[in-house]
């Protein structure tokens, strides 16, 4: 659903309001409500938590545990402890699941720690939080790791009706190797957002999208923390294989904090996750896993 003229309108004015009546910004407020209105009017969120220090919050401590990846049970695998769903750096924080086991937890997701350790921290001087990185080409290497590693935690948080949309993403977070299927990801990126607008919150959502008219994806995962909101897609979603073959396009929101003199709203660019192929050789297009801005 595109926002009508009086939607954007109406949306651009309560910025202007918020704004504390500041005129002289009606472009920025327009493209900013028409962004913010795409997303609002095309996806629901379906689950949201926050994550804070001394998290205590357990999910899937059922009678029978059962892991999402391996889909074995209490009775063929182990489930000592819960695992966060977020990667060690930021897990601290962040709600734990019964919902992989531990062997999975260690041959699926520990291996790509330092992947995602280091691209967080390459999002992190890209945006300023932190300095420079003195390496900037080599930030983005492992960034596909990072992605199955993101992956890996929205689909801990997935509601379990979700589920039997998202076999093939399950299977492929589920495969120890960061490089398997790589071809599948050519040109594969995330929306990174940061500034004073995100407001220092920090949470995990996962939203679905409601027209399957849209040619945008049907799950988007937001990781927001330290100063940055990330978001993916989830990939290889059967409800997106209407889409194959074509270029899926993301919505860009704008988060907003303060009011009056205080308003603040976020920036986002693009960030690669994986190299485009080279000339010559054709993406493997069987799956619309493909992404670009507006
Ligand atoms: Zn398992």
């Amino acid at each position: 659903m595109i926002p009508t003229c009086d939607q954007v309108q109406r949306t651009a004015y309560e910025r202007w309001l918020r704004r504390g009546r500041v005129h002289g910004q009606d472009r920025e407020d327009w493209y900013a409500a028409e962004k913010e209105l795409r997303f609002r009017l095309n996806y629901e969120t379906i689950v949201e938590y926050p994550l804070v220090s001394g998290q205590r919050l357990v999910l899937g401590d059922g009678a029978v545990r059962a892991c999402r990846f391996c889909e074995r049970t209490s009775g063929q695998a182990r489930f000592e402890v819960p695992h966060p769903v977020l990667p060690g750096l930021l897990g601290s924080r962040a709600p734990r699941t019964f919902a992989i086991c531990d062997e999975c937890q260690a041959e699926s997701r520990e291996p790509l720690e330092g992947d995602f350790r280091r691209f967080w921290s390459g999002l992190q001087a890209d945006a300023g939080v932190t300095p420079a990185s003195p390496e900037p080409w080599r930030r983005r290497r492992g960034s596909l790791a990072a992605y199955k590693s993101l992956v890996a935690g929205a689909l801990l948080v997935l509601p379990e009706s979700e589920l039997g949309y998202v076999p093939d993403a399950l299977e492929w977070v589920s495969h120890p190797d960061p490089e398997s299927d790589a071809g599948l990801f050519a040109g594969a990126a995330c929306r990174v957002y940061s500034g004073d607008g995100l407001g220092g919150r920090s949470w995990v959502s996962l939203a679905r999208r409601l027209d399957d008219e849209m040619p945008w994806p049907y799950l988007l995962y937001f990781l927001g923390a330290e100063g940055l909101v990330v978001q993916v897609h989830i990939p290889l979603c059967l409800r997106d294989e209407d889409l194959d073959g074509q270029l899926l396009s993301i919505p860009e929101r704008v988060f907003v904090a303060g009011e009056g003199p205080d308003f603040r709203q976020s920036d986002s660019k693009v960030w690669p996750l994986a190299l485009s192929l080279p000339v010559g050789r054709s993406a493997q297009r069987d799956r619309a896993i493909f992404v670009r801005s507006h």
